[in-house]
Parts: C-alpha cells; structure tokens; sequence
C-alpha cells in the first residue's frame, strides 16, 4: 500500500497523550498534560447554554461572530493599547492551535525558513514541516532560559520567512522582557520578516512582570499575528476557541486558511467567550494571582523533595533539575520512572528540542536533567504530588 503522509509519520504521538495515559495506567497525579482541573467562571459556562438554546446553531460568520469580533479587538485596546479593526484585523479559530496551523499555512511557501525557539511547544516543528517549511531552532540558556543575540542572529537570514514566538513560554516558563523583544523586533525588521506570536498565556505571569506583546513594539503591528486563547484566559481548555489579531494583509491570508480548515468555531462558545472578555481587569489580576500561588506551593514542596526549581515566570509550568534526586538516568526514564514508583506524573524537557537536529550532529544533545511540572491543579493536589515526592526521594 501507499505511504501515508512521511512528514507527520516520523512524529510519534505527543508527549502530552504518552505520559497522561501512563498517569493513569499507575494511577498517578497528572502534572503533565497542562489543563486546570476546576473550569473557569461559571457565568460563562451559562451564557454558552443559553446561547445554545437562545440563538442559532448554525454556521456563524466564516471569521467569526460580530459580537466575540469587538470584544476580542476592545480586549487588545485596553490591555496593551494595540488598535485592531475587528472587520480586517480579527479572527476566531478553533483554539490557538489550529491559529498557529493557519498562519504557518497561510504566510509560508515550500522553502522558507522559520525561526522557532527551543525548547519548542511541541507542535510548532510537524506543522513548519507539514507546511513545507525549513526549521531554524534558537536555544534559550538554562537556567534562566535567556535569548542571546548572537543565536538569534545564527538562524536569521535573507530566507527567513517569519519567527514562530511564544511568550509566555511553555515549557520553559519566560516572558521575554522588553531588551529581548526589542532584539527580536530588530531581527523582524532587519530581515523583512513576520512574527507569529502565540500569546496563549497573556494573562498568566507572575512576580508583577509586565506580559508585552512583540505587536505593540515599533513596527511591529504591520508583520505580527498575535494569537490568544479563551481556553487559557478562561480555564476551559477544551472549547478551543483562539482568537487572532493581525494587519489586514495577514489578517487575509489567514482568513483563507481557516476557511479551507476550520471555516468557523462553535456559534455559542463565541457568544460566551465575547461575554469572558469583557469581564473587568479584577478577573485577569486574579488569573494571574491564583496561578502565582500555585506555583509557589509546588516549588517549595518540590525543593523539599530535593529538586533544583527553577522559576517560574508565567504560564501552567514549572521547570525542575532532577540531578540533585540522584537519579540515575535522563529526564525520559526519571519521569516514567516517577510515574511507575512515586505515583506523580511530569514531562521530560528532552521532547520540546528537535531532535532530528540533534540526531544529525548539527546541535549538541538537548539538555537531559530538566522535566517540566504543570500546577494549575486544586492546592490539595499539588500537596498531595510533592507529599508523595518526598516520601518518595527523602523517605
Ligand atoms: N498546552 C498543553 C501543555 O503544554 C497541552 C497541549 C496538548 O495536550 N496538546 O501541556
């Protein structure tokens, strides 16, 4: 028989799927898989059923209802100042996701280069490809995971097509500040480029960082994509509703793409999400607080486990050296491992770098002492997870 598509089938299935399904083989507590385990407001999950029964469940407008249109354009004016035209510059997709797929579809031909930044969210790499893209990987430095000038200007060239950024950072845990985005927007520009920015995590980042978008910086509103996520900002990862912003030359672009694609999103989770978005700014503060102190309860209890934690500057995630447990192995077998004998699940870091890259000698190994945890868990579960942790490494 004929081979099925040779891009996607030298991935195996995602890291995400893998370890869950072994967290719950072993019964253990999920800190893998990033999804909050209580929903979001309960007003928004009411004004997604009374739209089902109030309003048409038919297909909304190919780019989006009218409604979630303005108040995702009102959103970006009061957050960060950026001014979108809710007609040529916005559009719902279904998730952040299928946004990214859009833009890499809608903005590259067969041959252009995009930069991504290791370590890399685990789906920007088969959907470059799958696109017909070449990949140039950037590598942040443990353990602050700082972006250094001199690697970004190794993967920028004449044929860079555009830069895939995601801030804040998942697994790595940065919200790049303004020098290294001042730094990209340098390249951007330099290089006659466009900056997808995969935004997800906007309202998640702690210690009073400020989350700046790449598109509020000079120049930059005219090449950016700015992708945001409901799932996220509303603690409901599975609507998968995403939602762009974008100049009306890209904006088109991706408008093609989704109509061949997705063509709309689900006409009540867009009322109920247009609603989630103009909830006051107590809401976002709060998303953030929350998260924050979720974070500091898992990075003491894992210290008293023995890990090295490293901090954690926005997003679900946080980022442990496991050297100091001991271990004898690599983040792929201390995670399995951890599963099978401690009853907590984590993701090794190893499966966010391109390995092909580092299978072909032109990058030195990716990093194997770092997993990643996610805390946007009930605090009775994260204490459960490191109790279980410390009875396991400090008996
Ligand atoms: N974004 C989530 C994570 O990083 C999960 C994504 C997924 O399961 N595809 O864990």
């Amino acid at each position: 028989m004929k081979q099925v598509n040779t891009v996607l089938d030298q991935f195996g299935t995602t890291i995400f799927t893998t370890m869950s399904a072994l967290a719950l083989e072993h019964n253990a507590i999920n800190l893998g898989q990033g999804f909050p385990d209580q929903d979001g407001p309960d007003f928004i999950k009411d004004a997604a059923c009374d739209a089902i029964r109030q309003q048409p469940n038919q297909y909304p407008p190919m780019a989006g209802t009218t409604h979630l249109r303005q108040a995702v354009g009102d959103h970006n004016k009061r957050f960060y100042g950026l001014d979108s035209d809710w007609q040529t510059g916005v559009l719902v997709t279904s998730g952040a996701t299928e946004a990214i797929a859009g833009a890499l579809l809608g903005l590259i031909n067969p041959g252009d280069e995009v930069v991504v930044i290791e370590p890399v969210f685990d789906c920007y790499i088969p959907m470059i490809l799958r696109a017909g893209g070449i990949v140039r990987t950037v590598r942040l430095i443990p353990p602050h995971w700082t972006l250094s000038r001199q690697a970004l200007e190794e993967a920028f060239s004449e044929r860079t097509k555009l830069i895939l950024l995601n801030s804040p950072q998942n697994p790595a845990a940065r919200v790049y500040n303004a020098d290294e985005l001042a730094l990209i927007a340098e390249m951007v520009l330099r290089y006659d480029t466009y900056a997808v920015c995969d935004e997800v995590y906007e309202h998640i980042v702690f210690d009073e960082l400020e989350h700046i978008p790449l598109m509020s910086l000079p120049g930059m509103a005219e090449r950016c994509v700015r992708i945001g996520s409901a799932g996220k900002t509303f603690s409901m990862t599975g609507w998968k509703v995403g939602y762009i912003n974008a100049p009306p030359k890209l904006h088109d672009a991706l408008c093609k793409a989704h109509q061949f694609l997705t063509f709309t999103t689900p006409p009540m989770l867009q009322h109920a999400v247009a609603e989630g978005l103009r909830l006051d700014d107590d809401y976002f503060r709060q998303l953030s607080l929350t998260q924050q102190k979720k974070r500091d309860i898992l990075t003491t209890g894992l210290r008293r486990a023995g890990f090295d934690v490293l901090n954690s500057q926005g997003t679900y995630f946080l980022c442990a050296d496991i050297r100091p447990t001991g271990f004898d192995g690599d983040d792929v077998a201390f995670c399995q491992h951890i599963t099978r004998h401690a009853g907590v699940t984590a993701l090794p870091l190893s499966a966010f770098y391109d390995l092909r890259e580092a299978a072909s000698d032109k990058k030195p190994p990716p990093p194997s002492h770092f997993i990643r945890f996610c805390f946007c868990k009930k605090d009775a579960v994260l204490e459960e997870a490191y109790e279980k942790l410390i009875d396991y490494f400090k008996p």
